[in-house]
């Protein structure tokens, strides 16, 4: 299958699930969240490193937050650490997205002794650990407060950005195909990077320019 066909695929079957997540009951996720049990005991572990993949993916309602509190310095492309890379003919490397910028130790960037010091701001991910819903399901990532009883209106507020999280991301991802779709660009995997290559950020709002440093 060519490129340009594979990308349409994948641009359909997005416009398929934004579709369908209109159908997704409210209600149902919070029986499901209720059922399973929450309460975050603050001990931080989703924040650092040592308990798996802590990468904070960003959707455009996060980074237009965190643009507004002057926190748009702690991001940085999904790329920074990945040793596949994708690159064009002309040896640029691009890639998809931005994240949390993570610290020499891996926590999180915005972690310190007294916890998150972005809290009332953090992203959409960090709001919603551990359920995320993926391919239209409700998921749910290991934690320690799992399993703990959680009052209604938390359980609520839970599945509504859980929810809301999920058609975010999607819109997200399908405008960034869209924009992508749109440019001649042909990518090769496993490409090794030049010491001097352009990196280009494609999101739901176009692409960006970056000099790797
Ligand atoms: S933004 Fe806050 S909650 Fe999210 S990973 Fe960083 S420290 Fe943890």
């Amino acid at each position: 299958m060519k490129e340009k066909e594979y990308r349409s695929l994948i641009l359909k079957d997005l416009k398929k699930q934004v579709m369908d997540s209109i159908s997704i009951s409210l209600h149902e996720l919070v029986v499901e969240i209720v059922r399973t049990g929450f309460r975050c005991s603050g001990c931080g572990r989703c924040c650092k490193f040592s308990t798996g993949d802590n990468s904070v993916l960003l959707t455009y309602f996060d980074i237009d937050n965190l643009k507004k509190s002057g926190n748009i310095n702690a991001i940085e492309p999904t790329v920074a650490e990945e040793d596949m890379f994708l690159a064009d003919t002309e040896g640029n490397v691009h890639t998809f997205g931005w994240r949390l910028k993570r610290k020499k130790n891996g926590e999180c960037v915005f972690l310190d002794e007294g916890g998150c010091t972005i809290y009332p701001l953090r992203p959409l991910l960090c709001r919603t650990y551990p359920f995320y819903i993926a391919e239209g399901k409700l998921e749910i990532s290991e934690c320690g407060g799992k399993g703990r009883v959680l009052p209604l209106y938390h359980a609520r507020r839970l599945a509504n950005e859980v929810l809301q999280r999920y058609i975010i991301e999607l819109r997200d991802t399908m405008m960034t195909y869209r924009h992508f779709n749109n440019e001649s660009v042909s990518l090769v995997m496993d490409f090794l990077p030049k010491s001097d290559f352009q990196l280009i950020v494609h999101d739901s709002r176009g692409k960006w320019k970056l000099d790797d440093e």
